[in-house]
């Protein structure tokens, strides 16, 4: 299995919650079991069970493990909300690429509607599947779903990325490709840096004009992904699968 995250406490790890659960009901463990662990941001090892009850599982480690299937560039997926359970399609499969943290927002063609005190469970949702998609793609850390933000929450948070990207199907000068290539080579210059790159996607009915020219005077850059126009849960999981390989992180 693999079960993350966990705590930690020198070489003993105490597994809770759903986690615990799913080990002592679902996949019936025993002591003596191994197990993959890790604590979501410095630390994973191989443990083996020693004791095991409903609410909480106790391991000890027996080969700590290097954290190194987490990508240099760190990508967040900004999406307009979609429809029906596009976003959750979004969450797994970008999850599964290699997306650090999603945030999901509302623009002006967005059509459902969110509103965040009715909504808790609609968040629980989608960071459960994060969490369930981080473990089987053996991900070491499981990326963070934020509260959808307003448009212009979403436009005041470019600044803290190294480089923005507004994938625009109407953009027909730049395409992502030619952001991504300098991008890289100037903010990945050698093996132990890192950037961060956002990438916003639009709704069914895409951005407006007006959308455009705030996310280019916010920051961003308007890139097209083609000439074929990609549903807005396909456009973000694309655009990451090309940062990524990019970067030299996809194959
Ligand atoms: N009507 C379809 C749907 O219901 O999904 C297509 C929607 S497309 C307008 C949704 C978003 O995907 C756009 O706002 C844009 O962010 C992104 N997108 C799709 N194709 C693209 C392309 N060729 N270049 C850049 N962005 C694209």
């Amino acid at each position: 299995y693999f079960v993350t995250p966990a705590q930690f406490e020198g070489d003993r790890v105490e597994i809770t919650g759903d986690d615990a659960r799913h080990i002592t009901k679902v996949m019936r463990g025993r002591l003596g079991d191994k197990l993959i662990v890790s604590d979501g941001v410095s630390r994973e090892a191989m443990v083996e069970i020693e004791s095991l009850e409903a609410a909480s599982v106790f391991a000890v480690v027996i080969e700590s493990m290097e954290m190194r299937n987490e990508p240099r560039l760190q990508v967040t997926i900004a999406q307009s909300l979609p429809k029906g359970d596009k976003m959750e399609t979004v969450i797994q499969k970008c999850t599964e690429i290699g997306a650090v943290s999603f945030a999901p927002f509302l623009s002006e063609r967005t059509i459902v509607q969110y509103d965040a005190k009715k909504e808790g469970k609609r968040l629980e949702r989608w960071r459960k599947i994060a969490k369930e998609a981080a473990e089987q793609a053996h991900r070491n850390r499981v990326p963070s779903v934020e509260q959808p933000l307003s448009w212009r929450n979403l436009l005041a948070a470019f600044s803290s990325y190294d480089a923005v990207c507004f994938c625009y199907e109407k953009e027909h000068g730049s395409q992502l490709r030619d952001v991504l290539k300098p991008f890289v080579e100037q903010a990945l210059p050698e093996s132990g840096s890192q950037a961060c790159l956002l990438l916003v996607v639009g709704p069914e009915g895409g951005f407006t004009e007006e959308e455009c020219r705030a996310a280019e005077d916010a920051g961003a850059v308007s890139v097209g992904l083609g000439r074929r126009i990609l549903r807005c849960e396909t456009a973000g999981m694309t655009a990451l699968a090309c940062a990524l390989y990019e970067s030299g992180e996809m194959g």
